[in-house]
């Protein structure tokens, strides 16, 4: 499959985009990071599942002039448009999904390079006195009641205190003091987090960098989950194969790990054994985190770990990336690895089946997926149902799943409904499986809401088959318009 191999960093990045008209826009307008700068982002680009209005598919943003961060610039929404990160990946937006699922099939391994790193032009460690995090780091509070600035696109990189595997995770951080982050990894979960209970069990601290403003092929795959990646598959070699080239790691100055060469900022520390009793509010008291995916502040943990900083280094003028929880961005770095991981599974169990899906942004990218099924024999009727089942089984956070026909454009909501409405009886069409472990973030997941759920996070898993019963075919043939060019008759008009 084709993609594009010379972009290797945030700032080759912004560059491509600054030739492509429409997106990227720049402004040397003084922004606050505090609330005002996401404020702004939300009318130009945010989309997703951002209150109303905002925008969907617009342009990321540069912000050159930061209030108190003279010396720094953010860029925020970089990955807020499908059509974007295609750009970016080199393939057209259909095929996201499955280029990055052929990408973790024959993953490169990372490589390291010699020091000091493009990330590490300035340096400055925790000891020195004028250290301070919120000086140093142009974390945005995304709204008013955040419990504080948050780091939201650092990718996490640990490894394993027995098996030496190494793990890159983006987790939410927020800063809490001037050498002190705080960072929120689900109890039991994943990557990051089971090597810090692994670590907390040993009494050692876990040392972590965290690497801010990389290649955007990084930051999409590092959102891979289990069972596609599980514990001990490092995500950055997803990015070396979509990039065709290993990605490039460098020794960190403070502590015993590799941290991404070419990042804009990386942060070094240590998560501290039985470190998690850190209040994420407990300097603004806001009993708020930031915005998350499902378009709701999500509430202040209890739980988070403490991150000891120990050093941060950067570039020159260093771009702090940054992207709006509830966001296209968010949308986007979820849900194509979750495309992914769906279309890898369901081309094993049932080849052929399923021509492709999409993690609609109505979900935040993890909710929802849509799912373009191909019968062609009778005996492929209730495949897509089994296929439905193995979509939930792919991605352990999936709510709800639609099926539709080959002729239904999976990517035009607009088309997806038609189908619903004209291939779906609500009495036989809805299958629902209630009781099964989902998402803490849907609001709706609570007992409070429904004697079927017994715990938040439980929700009652739903298909809805919006595809026609095989045998019934014929009747449900849409009217054929003539295929033909209409260039002749506006030549400059895109289509
Ligand atoms: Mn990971």
């Amino acid at each position: 499959m084709d993609c594009r191999t010379d972009i290797l960093s945030l700032r080759d990045a912004l560059n491509y985009l600054r030739g492509v008209p429409g997106q990227l826009v720049e402004t040397n307008v003084e922004v606050n990071p505090e609330a005002e700068l996401s404020g702004v982002y939300r009318y130009v680009g945010a989309g997703g599942t951002v209150k109303r209005p905002t925008k969907t598919d617009g342009p990321a943003m540069l912000f050159r002039n930061i209030k108190k961060h003279l010396e720094a610039e953010i860029i925020i929404g970089l990955l807020a448009s499908r059509e974007r990160v295609a750009r970016l990946f080199g393939c057209k937006k259909e095929e996201l999904g499955r280029l990055v699922q052929s990408c973790a099939a024959n993953p490169v391994q990372p490589v390291v390079i010699d020091a000091p790193a493009p990330c590490q032009e300035i340096t400055r460690f925790a000891n020195e006195p004028d250290f301070d995090l919120y000086k140093m780091i142009p974390a945005p509070t995304n709204t008013p009641v955040d419990a504080g600035p948050y780091i939201t696109l650092g990718m996490c990189y640990a490894t394993h205190p027995d098996t030496g595997l190494s793990d890159v995770t983006i987790h939410r951080m927020c800063i809490q003091s001037r050498d002190e982050l705080s960072i929120f990894l689900q109890p039991g979960s994943r990557h990051i987090g089971a090597m810090a209970e692994r670590a907390t069990e040993l009494n050692q601290p876990l040392p972590i960098s965290v690497s801010i403003g990389v290649d955007p092929a990084i930051a999409v795959t590092s959102c891979f989950e289990p069972p596609t990646t599980p514990l001990g598959f490092n995500e950055l070699s997803i990015a070396g194969a979509l990039r065709k080239r290993p990605v490039e790691l460098v020794k960190c100055v403070s502590i015993q790990e590799h941290a991404i060469a070419n990042a804009e900022y990386v942060i070094e520390g240590e998560i501290l054994p039985g470190g998690n009793h850190v209040i994420e509010d407990q300097n603004s008291h806001t009993g708020f985190a930031m915005p998350e995916f499902p378009g709701y502040n999500g509430p202040a943990s209890h739980e988070c770990w403490l991150l000891k900083v120990k050093a941060v280094t950067h570039r020159k003028r260093p771009i702090m990336q940054t992207c709006i929880g509830p966001s296209e961005e968010h949308v986007n770095m979820a849900g194509i690895p979750t495309e992914a991981s769906v279309l890898g599974m369901i081309e094993k169990a049932l080849p052929g089946k399923v021509l492709n899906c999409y993690s609609h942004r109505a979900g935040g990218g993890k909710y929802m997926m849509i799912l373009q099924c191909r019968k062609t024999v009778h005996t492929d009727e209730g495949k897509q149902r089994q296929a439905a089942l193995l979509a939930f089984s792919a991605f352990p956070e999936l709510k709800h799943v639609i099926l539709v026909d080959e002729d239904v454009d999976i990517f035009d909501t607009d088309d997806v409904l038609w189908a619903m409405n004209t291939r779906f009886q609500g009495d036989r069409d809805i299958i629902t499986i209630p009781g099964v472990r989902c998402h803490p973030l849907d609001p709706s997941s609570n007992p409070a809401y429904s004697d079927s759920i017994r715990d938040i996070g439980i929700s009652t898993k739903t298909i809805f088959d919006c595809t026609v019963p095989f045998s019934m075919k014929e009747r449900f043939i849409r009217a054929p318009f003539m295929e033909l060019d209409p260039k002749k008759w506006l030549p400059d008009f895109i289509f």
